[in-house]
């Protein structure tokens, strides 16, 4: 019998809930065994090649490529979950909402005592994703099946959610593994 698929995303993330599931540990050896990984930074598969069961996305959407990312990811998972802060409501990135984009842009790549004189210009190639308005949840773009909080997630609650889904068992997240900090 084939296993599950699985696939994974980082948007506007930092690699931190990544990071965290590979903090399972030797249980990563169970994982290998249990399911069959598709698109995700962890194998370098760039584009999906079948339909996956659970899709897990780190970060918020930031800029364009951000949100096509998040709907190719709708698109071809089963089941959706928002792991971590950033992809629930945007995260430690979303303290630029509010502060308009020309002025991040001009504090970052102007006006910044570290960025040399002959070096200030803001980057517009078409190869760059847009950057967005503000940094929006993922739930904002696509509907979103379950959400792992936490900066990042503890490993126990990605690995009891994870072999939950794939295994068609009840989510049984306990007080012990959550935490939003
Ligand atoms: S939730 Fe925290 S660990 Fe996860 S991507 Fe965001 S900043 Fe990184």
């Amino acid at each position: 019998m084939s296993k599950p698929v699985i696939a994974t995303a980082s948007l506007a993330g930092c690699f931190g809930c990544h990071m965290s599931l590979l903090d399972i540990d030797d249980r990563i050896l169970k994982l290998v065994e249990l399911v069959e990984f598709n698109k995700s930074p962890i194998d370098d598969i760039k584009t999906f090649t079948k339909p996956v069961d659970v899709g897990l996305i780190e970060g918020g959407c930031c800029n364009s490529e951000n949100v096509e990312n998040l709907r190719a990811f709708r698109k071809n998972c089963k089941v959706l979950v928002s792991v971590g802060e950033c992809a629930i409501m945007g995260g430690l990135p979303a303290l630029r909402n509010g502060i308009p984009v020309r002025e991040c842009l001009e504090e970052a790549f102007l006006n910044s005592p570290t960025v040399a004189p002959e070096d200030r210009i803001i980057p517009n190639d078409e190869e760059i994703p847009i950057v967005l308005d503000k940094v929006y949840p993922c739930h904002e773009i696509v509907k979103i099946d379950h959400f792992l909080p936490g900066c990042p997630p503890s490993a126990d609650l990605i690995w009891e959610a994870l072999t939950a889904l794939v295994e068609g068992r009840p989510l049984n997240l306990t007080y012990e593994m959550i935490k939003f900090d």
